[in-house]
């Protein structure tokens, strides 16, 4: 057995540049709560681990009309922090949820994404609110929205020279009100057996200006309920057409049964959390539609 090496270097351009040289024998630690499991079963064999942990990749900052979120920002940072608490409230709701505070205390956000579980707490919200992720690497860095960045389970499209150091997500508008629910075998320290992230931004006139819904844990990925957004976009909702979208957003699932819960409870789940995620989007929009 070959031995393996550890760095934890100062710069991102160090950190680049072993990743440019070991490819993916190299792999990046942020929390290491999902590494060493997958290290423990022999899933993963790195020669060399790259710890991100002197890097200060851990920022959370208001950069004109966008927020950006580090990818060493754990999710109790992220659970504390008063701009995710004031903008992005259905990030703050699933970090919340997230385990217990020892994991929420080294978890961290990228990591989170590049391990790509399907039932990956921190998704279905950033989906909701527009979420961009960027990737870097020696030879140059390459922004791309979260939705185009999980192929599979546990699959991305992150090279093996390329390092996740941000999320980018714009400023929600005004009139913005979003919910994530999940549901869980416990109410703490449970995987997402169903998860829904739901975001309605209000017109002036009441009307949906724009509706984002995402799924978790019912496909191979994180999946948007596109016909459910549309059936929302453009009307001032009332409880009938939420509930219409609500039904809707079953046939964007695909779920598997595992020993979590069978496809057909999964199933059944899913437009009941999305009609209450939406009614309690709308509900919050409307407020902030009144406040701001
Ligand atoms: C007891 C327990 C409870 C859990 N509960 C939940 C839960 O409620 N919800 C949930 O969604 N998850 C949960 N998880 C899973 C896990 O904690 C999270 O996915 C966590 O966010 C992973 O972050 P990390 O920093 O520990 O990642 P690590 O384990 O350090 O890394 C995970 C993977 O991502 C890669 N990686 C990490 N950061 C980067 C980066 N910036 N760029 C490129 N590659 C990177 C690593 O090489 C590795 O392949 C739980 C895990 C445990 C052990």
């Amino acid at each position: 057995m070959s031995e393996m090496s550890y760095m934890a270097p100062e710069r991102l351009e160090d950190a680049l540049a072993a990743k440019a040289e070991h490819g993916a024998h190299a792999r990046v630690v942020a929390g290491a709560t999902d590494l060493i499991l997958r290290m423990r079963d022999g899933v993963l064999r790195p020669d060399l681990l790259i710890d991100l942990r002197r890097l200060a990749l851990d920022a959370i900052e208001l950069d004109g009309d966008a927020l950006r979120l580090g990818a060493y920002a754990t999710h109790g940072q992220l659970l504390a922090d008063p701009l995710v608490a004031a903008h992005l409230p259905a990030l703050r709701q699933a970090c919340s949820e997230f385990a217990g505070p020892p994991i929420r205390n080294r978890g961290t956000l990228g990591g989170n994404l590049v391990n790509a579980s399907p039932a990956a707490d921190l998704v279905p919200p950033l989906l909701a609110y527009d979420a961009c992720v960027i990737l870097d690497s020696a030879d140059g860095r390459r922004e791309l929205p979260l939705a185009a960045f999980f192929t599979g389970p546990g699959q991305t499209v992150l090279r093996p020279d390329e390092i996740l150091t941000e999320v980018r997500l714009p400023l929600p508008p005004a009139g913005t009100g979003a919910e994530f629910i999940k549901l869980g075998q416990r109410r703490s320290m449970a995987i997402s057996v169903v998860s829904v992230a739901a975001r309605l931004s209000l017109g002036a006139a009441g009307e949906v200006q724009v509706a984002r819904i995402a799924l978790g844990a019912v496909a191979p990925t994180v999946v948007r309920a596109a016909a459910a957004e549309e059936a929302l976009q453009g009307h001032a909702p009332d409880a009938g057409r939420l509930r219409a979208a609500a039904g809707l957003a079953g046939g964007a699932a695909t779920p598997i049964s595992d020993p979590r819960a069978s496809r057909e409870y999964r199933a059944r789940m899913v437009p009941v959390l999305v009609r209450r995620a939406l009614e309690a989007a709308w509900s919050a929009s409307r407020e902030a539609a009144a406040h701001g």
